[in-house]
């Protein structure tokens, strides 16, 4: 959706091309087409249990030297607050106070924010190395709240149990089928901090980015940028990316990029695992490669042209990105943008036990030939049934018979909605399975498209002005006990067992948790490293790191669509016997199948799940990057379980955007290594700090009534998830164990360039009974407290237990570890904690000793005593408590509060909410 312009005086044609690609794009949705409506069911089928390996990947040299960076923080622009680089290339983030603002130019931003920060960091190769953006900017997809309400209704639909009294009123007028009126408004205000109009308005918000490339005579260096970005009506909010003052071009800029696609073709073919390369699908695009540094520490840079290639791969159908050497014509760098299939073994989605079946709405293709066939332009092509390319073995059905019509195709008919023969091969039904599974894509790439991804999608690579790229699936393919993102998915043998389903692994496809997982290796890399090459809107645009490293975070978007965190809790049940792994009630930690995604808290090194460090040290470098996985993954399931506690209705599509956006913004860091424990810090801290960005400025005090509102109260939810796992806004150079490498004001180097605190906190409301449990998993409601009931209890941490100052930047945990070693909580009736109507607790000390496991380090909690919980329920039902948390160290030089998260922001206070019941309105 982004279109290419040079001048951006011509907004309005900028405006209409869009919607007239949105038109595009709405319409090879079908949107307009066809309605079906099916019965999804749960196949059951096994998964394959081969080794993890990983496709051919070629990375460049890891930088040897570094130079530090002259920094003069008090160039920065007003008001804002940074974390600063630590050496010349090193990322950098700032945030800035917000003002109303109709209209940014690029040059305002240069010379107001850009320039300064520049400054800041000592680089003096001036604006003139930057290439401006288009004059306004570069509008970002938006999120569609009419369309994701549609799927918020249907998960009520799906479980029942999630009804509170006002959950239809608000659905409804979700779904614009009633007004807002002022009972939903208070409602929304009580759960969210804000009324209908402001939760549309901020989902549905337009966010507008500033890219300036750093540029050697026009041509742009990689993975290197500078962003500013800002909500449309506002000011620029925050300043992430990094640039290069000192560096060293070590070869020609031949200009023969014609033949570079020739050369990329034939080094490729001696790329082992390659069987045929087809052609450039994206690219030659001509930019500077950082390639590691020379001895000084001065960034290599070599001229590269970057392409996305269409292979053939071990057999299957995959797609590289390869950076090809301008004057060698040697391959630098070499990026998978499909998944292994023996990776993929071990990976598995949502099954068949869990909630039975039920009736989803989707889109096919208009009937041809009297019939209607599971494919949907744009999107899919037909479901191929065993991937034998015979459709004759594809389901069909007549177009008017059986409840279908020419405008309605009826996939929910009998036979084929008959889930019970659908589970095993024994069985008579092998079309439920090819219905489920279009469904199922349908679902997810509709949901995506809401959220707001670039355009066209499915598509890796490409322009903005391309068409789509629709897979191609093959589903019960024999003898492949397997899934891959070209959407092949296989039957293992425990499917065609006499046994079936108590035996071996069984079919892919019928674990939903598979098919979303599969479909997250197109979703983050169309966000990062795959998005349109005319993304930026000027020239040749660099494109930011994927995270290949983190398995391109696959299971974070199964997880996501199916609400669940076990990927493969279907199709490896029977891993150690039969429904030994179901649903992950045990589960495998090194990269195979089924993957819990989880981390206990207090945090307990006797089972330190998917915490950090421990878990990348435990699942090791082969299996590391699934381990990597899921340590985001189950950062992101805490922050997604927080939210969903915050609120039921909204609170995961809210996740689900703000991590879109986030993500979008990733991976300007010039260099990262996630095969590295610092690599794999730096990166998290990356996710971490865009998900904050989102959270907090989910409003704005100041400017349009229509985001005047409390909604970052839950940024502690994104904190808390990520303090669970082991994770904070802390610098990488604040625990480096290097006493020349600082943050100006968060661990200078004059006060020794270390500082592991931070202040965390969260809420328990003690009440488990009234939890939400569907299909297995349980989603804790916390932030509802019963009056008269139990009192809660806060969870603090207080930052870090571990430094990563080990040999090849690997964690220790000495005594004492670098986080704070007191906390104490406040909580009030009173937004600003005025003294009469707060609780304070005492300082409470913490272990900070991490050779003594039996006690959590770095980590407490408080409970109000009863008579203060009392008089903490003084205003009855529907009135709101406040907490937040401070934290210090011995020495008192290092104060943080929980409303100040990474000292970048600073947020209102989360607050829980007292009914008569403990739970939720709606
Ligand atoms: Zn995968």
């Amino acid at each position: 959706m982004i279109k290419m312009t040079t001048k951006l005086s011509e907004k309005n044609i900028l405006i209409d091309a869009m919607e007239n690609e949105l038109k595009k794009i709405i319409m090879r949705m079908g949107l307009a087409s066809t309605v079906l409506l099916l019965t999804v069911g749960c196949v059951s089928e096994p998964l394959p249990k081969t080794m993890e390996g990983f496709p051919h990947r070629i990375e460049v040299p890891s930088p040897t030297a570094r130079i530090a960076t002259e920094l003069n923080p008090t160039a920065l622009p007003e008001g804002a607050s940074a974390h600063l680089p630590a050496y010349d290339g090193d990322r950098f983030f700032v945030t800035l106070p917000v003002a109303q603002q109709n209209s940014v130019t690029a040059k305002q931003v240069l010379q107001d924010v850009v320039v300064p920060i520049l400054k800041a960091i000592g680089f003096e190769r001036g604006g003139d190395a930057l290439l401006s953006p288009p004059e306004y900017g570069v509008k970002i997809p938006t999120a569609n709240f009419n369309e994701l309400a549609q799927d918020v209704a249907l998960e009520y639909q799906k479980n029942k149990k999630l009804f509170r009294p006002k959950s239809q009123k608000i659905i409804d007028a979700s779904l614009r089928k009633t007004d807002a009126d002022s009972e939903v408004d208070r409602a929304l205000q009580v759960g969210e901090g804000m009324t209908f109009s402001q939760l549309v308005a901020e989902i549905e918000r337009q966010e507008i980015q500033f890219p300036f490339q750093q540029v050697v005579d026009g041509v742009p260096i990689e993975h290197t940028l500078i962003l500013a970005s800002r909500w449309e009506g506002q000011s620029v909010r925050s300043v992430r990316g990094v640039v290069y003052n000192k560096y060293t071009i070590t070869n020609q800029n031949k200009k023969d990029s014609e033949r570079s696609v020739e050369k990329a073709i034939k080094a490729l073919l001696t790329v082992e695992g390659v069987d045929k390369v087809d052609t450039a699908v994206d690219g030659p695009h001509r930019v500077l490669l950082p390639y590691g540094t020379d001895p000084t520490g001065k960034t290599i840079l070599r001229y590269s042209d970057r392409m996305i290639l269409r292979t053939v791969f071990q057999k299957e159908d995959g797609k590289f990105l390869l950076w090809l050497d301008a004057e060698t014509g040697k391959i630098l760098k070499l990026e998978p943008l499909f998944d292994n299939a023996q990776a993929e073994g071990m990976e598995f989605l949502r099954d068949p036990s869990t909630g039975g079946t039920f009736k989803a709405t989707f889109k096919v293709d208009p009937a041809t030939g009297g019939q209607y066939v599971l494919q949907k332009q744009g999107l899919s092509n037909r479901v191929d049934y065993l991937g034998d390319g015979d459709p004759a073995n594809d389901l069909a059905i007549p177009e008017n018979s059986n409840g279908s019509t020419p405008y309605f195709a009826n996939f929910a008919q009998a036979p084929i909605n008959d889930a019970a023969e659908a589970i095993c091969s024994s069985g008579n039904n092998k079309e439920f399975q090819q219905v489920n599974f279009l469904a199922a894509l349908h679902f997810y790439s509709k949901h995506i498209f809401n959220l707001g991804i670039f355009m066209p999608f499915p598509k890796l690579g490409g322009t903005s002005s391309d068409s789509s790229d629709p897979w191609d699936p093959q589903i019960e393919v024999a003898g492949y006990c397997n899934a891959h993102s070209s959407m092949k998915f296989g039957a293992c043998d425990g499917y065609f067992d006499a046994a079936c389903p108590s035996v071996g692994q069984l079919n892919m496809a019928h674990d939903k948790t598979m098919i979303a997982h599969e479909l997250g290796h197109t979703i983050t890399p169309r966000l990062t490293l795959a998005r349109p090459s005319d993304w930026c809107g000027v020239g040749t645009c660099a494109v930011p790191l994927g995270w290949f490293g983190l398995h391109d975070l696959a299971d974070v978007w199964a997880d996501y669509f199916e609400s669940t965190n076990c990927t493969g809790g279907w199709v490896y049940k029977n891993q150690g016997g039969v429904d030994n792994s179901l649903n992950c009630l045990n589960h495998n930690e090194f990269g195979y199948l089924p993957r819990l995604h989880e981390v206990t808290v207090p945090f307990d090194p006797a089972q330190p799940g998917d915490h950090f460090p421990e878990k990348p040290i435990q699942s090791g470098l082969y299996g590391g990057f699934y381990g990597n996985a899921q340590t985001a993954a189950a950062a992101l399931w805490h922050v997604r379980l927080g939210m969903r506690s915050k609120s039921r209705s909204f609170g995961a599509i809210q996740y689900g955007i703000r991590l879109t956006r986030a993500l979008m913004n990733t991976g300007f860091t010039g260099t990262a290594d996630a095969s590295k424990h610092d690599g794999l810090y730096k990166s998290l801290y990356d996710l971490e700090l865009e998900m904050v960005d989102q959270w907090t400025h989910s409003a704005t005090p100041g400017v349009s009534p229509a985001l005047q509102h409390k909604g970052p109260h839950t940024t502690n939810k994104v904190t808390a998830g990520f303090a669970r796992a082991g994770l904070f806004l802390i610098p990488p150079q604040c625990l480096d164990g290097d006493k020349t490498t600082g943050a100006p004001r968060y661990c200078p180097t004059a006060k020794g360039g270390e500082n592991g605190g931070d202040a965390v906190i969260d809420i328990t409301d003690n009440d488990s009974a009234d939890d939400i449990a569907f299909a297995g998993v349980v989603h804790p409601e916390e932030d509802y407290l019963e009056l008269g009931g139990r009192a809660p209890t806060f969870h603090v941490w207080t930052g870090s237990r571990y430094r990563l100052d080990g040999a090849n930047g690997d964690p220790t945990f000495n005594n004492p570890a670098p986080c704070n070693s007191v906390f104490r909580v406040e909580v009030s009736t009173d937004e600003t904690f005025a003294t009469g109507s707060t609780f304070t607790s005492h300082w409470m000390r913490v272990d900070t000793d991490p050779t003594t496991p039996s006690s959590p380090e770095c980590y407490g909690t408080w409970t109000p005593t009863d008579a203060q919980w009392n008089s903490l329920q003084t205003n009855g039902a529907l009135s709101f408590i406040y907490y937040r948390a401070r934290t210090q160290n011995d020495t008192k030089t290092n104060r943080r509060l929980s409303t100040r998260p990474g000292r970048l922001w600073q947020v209102p206070p989360p607050y829980a909410v007292i009914t008569t019941d403990g739970e939720s309105e709606y």
